[in-house]
């Protein structure tokens, strides 16, 4: 699970080596630690002419502490972040702009900085034109978080014209969470914020307060550095996973004063059982993370039915009787959110995954259409895809594959089981209500499925 080259790389002899050979240098990311603030730099905010965000942007990074410059800040100052306001561009004329703010501080960003454009939906643009132009920053963006190295990352964040409280409060928690070290594996991604219910904590630094949070597959990997982060962030967590694993999911929901349910999902009874349990000790679940999931592998024409179907019951079919369960009762409130975990091989499929990668894209599926329509009971519903990440699961992989999995990416490593517990933790707040539909990949920019 030690990623033995990255150590390496950082050392003096291992530095010397990298530089020489042209090697994979994989930078040691900026990661969240509670009371952290948000960069470790100031924020270069731009706008491109007559853009709607930057005035709206400017004010709520300023009331969280972020140190603001304008572009025209000295020529050797250093940017935590570049913030760029690009709504205002309306035709491909207007896209110059991009270069005359980036191309001057293109080397002016901190490690583990963060670049963010903020655009205006394709389908929500007023003419032909406006719409390619505004398409056209996903090229931008993606370039960057190629191009800049050292642990940055860049991402386009399309907000809704429509614009409401909840669209305005989502928008301050998907900016901190990207600023944030919270986001350090999540890079090249677009992401869509829509009008819908928000509601900003009391306090940032404890983002789920009372709020009741599900995770299936809890009791290892992923699942119990998730439950560990929402715990952290003031949840209160129910941890879920299958009763052989009973002993490692009590030590995980102990720790953090969660409770813990033993129980197969797959199991006809599951769905009500675990309503029941809700119902009975909270009356409710805020969120409900759709984490388990079991690999099978064979290639196609050596797998037994068997394999397929355990794996599609497992990571899909059970989380829609669940979801229809919880939803029918009415568990799950106005500002309730659904997080599935899918996987990059559910976008680019992996040979000897079928089933796998058939059931999670099924689970992308499951986002597009149950987000459209729960958006009218204040319901969103989104899904995390993982890349390479450093777990017992990856372990097994043989070296040479590992190895490819590992650098195919823009920060050249694995990300951690807690890089895809943050970004489900921050889908998990009440103040991320109104990002819905979206389909977050935390791979460092993998090439594959790119
Ligand atoms: P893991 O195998 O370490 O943990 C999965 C947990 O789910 C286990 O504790 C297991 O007991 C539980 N589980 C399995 N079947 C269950 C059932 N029927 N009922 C209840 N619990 C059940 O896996 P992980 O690496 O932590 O992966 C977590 C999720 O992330 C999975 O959905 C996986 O497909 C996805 N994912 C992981 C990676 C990666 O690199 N590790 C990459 C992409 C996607």
């Amino acid at each position: 699970m030690t990623d033995r080259y990255a150590s390496f790389v950082q050392s003096a002899a291992g530095r010397a080596l990298v530089k020489r050979l042209g090697l994979p240098d994989p930078p040691r990311l900026r990661r969240h630690r509670p009371g952290d603030p948000l960069l470790p730099g100031p924020v270069l905010l731009g706008a491109a002419a007559d853009g709607r965000l930057a005035g709206p942007v400017g004010e709520l990074l300023a009331a969280a502490g972020v140190e603001l410059r304008e572009p025209t800040a000295a020529a050797d100052a250093r940017f935590g972040a570049l913030v760029y306001d690009a709504t205002g561009i309306t035709d491909s004329t207007g896209l110059r702009q991009l270069y005359d703010f980036f191309h001057p501080v293109a080397r002016s960003v901190t490690p583990s900085g963060r670049v963010i454009v903020l655009g205006t939906p394709p389908t929500e643009c007023a003419t032909p034109r406006e719409a390619t132009a505004q398409r056209a920053l996903e090229g931008l963006t993606r370039s960057i978080g190629k191009e800049f190295g050292r642990g940055i990352t860049a991402q386009l964040v399309y907000v809704t014209r429509e614009a409401d409280e909840g669209s305005r409060v989502s928008l301050e928690a998907t900016l901190r969470f990207l600023l944030s070290g919270r986001s350090a594996y999540v890079s090249g991604q677009v992401i869509r914020i829509d009008t819908g219910k928000a509601t900003a904590p009391a306090d940032w630094e404890r983002p789920l307060d009372d709020q009741v949070v599900l995770v299936t597959g809890a009791a290892r990997g992923i699942g119990a550095a998730l439950t560990r982060v929402l715990a952290r962030d003031g949840a209160r967590v129910v941890a879920l996973d299958v009763p052989a694993a009973g002993d490692a999911l009590a030590e995980v929901a102990n720790e953090v004063g969660g409770t813990a349910v033993q129980l197969d999902l797959t199991a006809p009874d599951a769905p009500t059982r675990l309503a029941d349990h809700l119902a009975g000790r909270y009356g409710r679940v805020d969120a409900v993370v759709h984490n388990a999931g079991i690999t099978r592998d064979r290639t196609l024409g050596r797998m037994d039915a068997d394999r397929w179907d355990q794996v599609i019951d497992v990571n899909l079919s059970s989380q829609e009787r669940i979801n229809d369960e919880l939803l029918a009762r009415e568990l799950i409130p106005t500002g309730g959110r659904i997080i599935a975990v899918s996987s990059i091989a559910g976008i680019a499929g992996n040979r000897g995954q079928t089933n796998y990668a058939t059931s999670k894209a099924g689970v992308i599926g499951l986002v597009d259409s149950l987000a459209p329509a729960l958006h009218g009971r204040g319901i969103s519903v989104n899904a995390v895809a993982p890349g390479f990440i450093e777990t017992r699961l990856t372990a097994r992989i043989p070296l040479v594959i590992r190895e490819a999995g590992r650098r195919m990416n823009s920060l050249a490593q694995g990300g951690l089981p807690v890089d895809v517990a943050e970004t489900i933790g921050w889908l998990a707040w009440p103040a991320s209500g109104a990002v819905n539909g979206n389909v977050v990949r935390v791979c460092g920019q993998s090439l594959l499925g790119a």
